[in-house]
């Protein structure tokens, strides 16, 4: 698969036990819907607690799209540009596949999650990161689910 955004030939880096689509260049990922899903399934302890505690209820708005790109799996899909916010707080832009369903996610959109609510100047932490990531991921799961 291609990166939809440059074209760089995506490669697999296991993220959360599952393997996904990175962009090396622009340093995007891809999830397939399946991969969505087997993430969501994971069972967390507290996560769906923590969320709520930490961001409310998340809010999906649709945007108008201004040009598109096109889904790296399905050959003439477009992927669907949506803005997506923890209870007015920083909106979030990802990418959906209208065909597979499959999540493109860019680099600065995964930052603004992962280092959300980190204080200047700490070190992050990776399993901080990853449950940010995995939190992230299942709040998008249950707005499509
Ligand atoms: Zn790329
Ligand atoms: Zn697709």
């Amino acid at each position: 698969m291609q990166c939809p955004r440059d074209g760089t030939v995506l490669e697999n880096v296991v993220v959360l036990r599952t393997i996904l689509d990175k962009c090396h260049t622009c340093d995007g990922l891809w999830l397939d819907a399946g991969e969505l899903e087997r993430i969501c399934d994971k069972h967390v302890t507290g996560v769906e607690e923590q969320l709520e505690k930490d961001f409310g209820n998340p809010v999906a708005e649709r945007r108008p799209m201004k040009g598109f790109m096109r889904c790296p799996k399905c050959e003439n899909a477009r992927l669907q540009r949506i803005g997506y916010s923890y209870s007015g707080s920083k909106v979030v832009e990802i990418d959906r596949c209208e065909s597979c369903l499959g999540l493109w996610i860019d680099k600065g959109e995964l930052d603004a999650i992962v280092n959300a609510q980190m204080t200047k100047g700490s070190k992050p932490d990776e399993d901080e990161a990853a449950s940010r990531l995995t939190m992230f991921i299942r709040s998008i799961g249950r707005l499509f689910g």
